[in-house]
């Protein structure tokens, strides 16, 4: 059996695989992907953060994405009712990116995984990784090509960004539930043929369906748009029938988008998701560190996945590289602990949604617009600005301004 060397191994080329290869292949490394799937291939998480803009430029990918002509993101609305709340990208605390892209998924990880490879970054597809055995920092990964062909890497390092493939977690047995309740989801895509002429493409809208029920609506520029449900399981259970009679079933019971997507085609049979939060007992070990979806995957209400793939792909990438370079990482303080602090910031705001506090907030009559500024940061993914108190006392803040504003509804009522 021939063995292949490299420095590193990266395991996924998703967003996350290809951050991190890419920040290695700049350090001069010799770094290999292997892909379980023949790209393109699908995948959910099609509204970015913008944030992740951040990173993209820093692997070199931002202008071949710039170049495709996706939707530009410049915010977010949120609708309960006949109550509205908008973010403006534009309207921040944080001096960042004031808008993305919501992206179809398939091509856009084939585009970033197309760049990276013509950077350098050996990605070899429809390669499964079976098996792991570490010596020390060093390992010897057993593969299996789409033939069932194995073979084995040598690797002095392995960035495990397998997504939900959790390869690393799965064989060290390093899995751990979620502290949030089991959530399910459904989901397509409409050939969307009814979409009003410069109606909020540019936004992605959440519409608060029932208190722990939600639904997103992501436009894209090739005329589809992504539509699904999250709620706990007991609600999917309420509706019968196929999953395109049960989706098509959930959409005509809300009024704010039951017109909208009548008599227009779905791009594929929706997908359901069951219990999609997950967590991990370590982030790093000896010979590995795990990035992106193989570490915890919250809920995809503030549309962070991507942002923490790419987060803790462009910080591992750099880390490994330092680290093979003969410097000494605090693997704690260096990569555990920023991930974890914007994994809690965002748990709070998760939370809070799936409480209601948050609700109380964003369909208030009137929120300061500094302090709407803060918040708007955070939904832009700029967690890590701790000169934001909505950031650096992520609890604290929410509950009080939502406290703030509800004393101030009853006040306003008892007039
Ligand atoms: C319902 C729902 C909606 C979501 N919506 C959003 C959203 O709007 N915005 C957002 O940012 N995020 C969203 N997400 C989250 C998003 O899907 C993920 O966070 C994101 O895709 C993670 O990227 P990644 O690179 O870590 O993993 P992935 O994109 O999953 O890539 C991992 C890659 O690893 C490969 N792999 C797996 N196992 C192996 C193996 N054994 N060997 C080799 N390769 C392997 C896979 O084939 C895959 O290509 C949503 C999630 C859910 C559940």
């Amino acid at each position: 059996m021939n063995t292949e060397k490299v420095d590193v191994l990266v395991i996924g080329a998703g967003p996350s695989g290809a951050m991190a290869a890419s920040m290695v292949n700049k350090n001069g490394l010799k770094v290999k992907i292997v892909e379980k799937t023949l790209f393109p291939r699908f995948v959910i998480g099609e509204s970015l953060l913008t944030r992740c803009m951040d990173h993209f430029e820093e692997a070199g990918v931002l202008d071949v994405i710039k170049e495709q002509g996706y939707q530009v993101k410049n915010g977010a609305i949120f609708l309960m009712g006949e109550d509205r709340c908008e973010f403006d990208f534009s309207e921040q605390f944080t001096n960042g990116w004031e808008w993305t892209w919501q992206v179809p998924r398939d091509e856009f990880d084939k585009v970033i995984a197309d760049k990276v490879q013509s950077m350098g970054v050996d990605i070899e597809y429809q390669t499964t990784v079976t098996d792991i055995q570490f010596n020390g920092s060093d390992s010897i990964t057993t593969v299996t090509d789409k033939d069932g062909n194995e073979k084995k890497i040598e690797a002095k390092f392995i960035i495990d960004s397998s997504g939900y493939g959790r390869v690393i977690p799965r064989l060290l047995d390093l899995n751990t539930p979620s502290t949030l309740p089991t959530r399910d989801t459904l989901f397509t895509q409409f050939i969307d043929v009814n979409r009003p002429e410069g109606h909020d493409s540019n936004r992605i809208v959440i519409v608060a369906h029932r208190p722990d029920v939600w639904i997103w609506v992501i436009p894209f520029s090739n005329g589809n748009t992504s539509v699904g449900f999250v709620g706990n399981p007991d609600f999917f259970k309420e509706v019968n029938g196929t999953p395109e009679e049960k989706l098509r079933t959930l959409i005509a019971s809300e009024p704010l988008i039951k017109d909208r997507f009548v008599g227009s085609e779905m791009r594929f049979e929706p997908i359901s998701i069951s219990g999609y939060s997950i967590a991990v007992k370590q982030l790093y070990g000896e010979g590995f560190v795990l990035t992106g979806n193989s570490t915890e995957f919250l809920d995809p209400i503030f549309s962070a996945g991507v942002t923490f793939a790419t987060e803790s792909g462009v910080l591992a990438g750099k880390l490994v590289s330092k680290k093979l370079k003969g410097e000494t990482i605090d693997w704690d303080t260096e990569y555990v602990k920023p991930i974890l602090e914007g994994v809690e910031t965002f748990r709070t705001y998760i939370e809070s949604w799936y409480d209601g506090t948050l609700h109380k907030i964003f369909f208030a009559e009137k929120i300061d617009q500094s302090i709407k500024n803060k918040i708007c940061s955070v939904l832009a993914g700029y967690v890590w600005d701790k000169s934001n108190p909505f950031v650096a006392r992520h609890k604290q803040s929410v509950s009080n301004l939502a406290n703030f504003l509800t004393k101030k509804k009853e006040k306003s009522e008892n007039k």
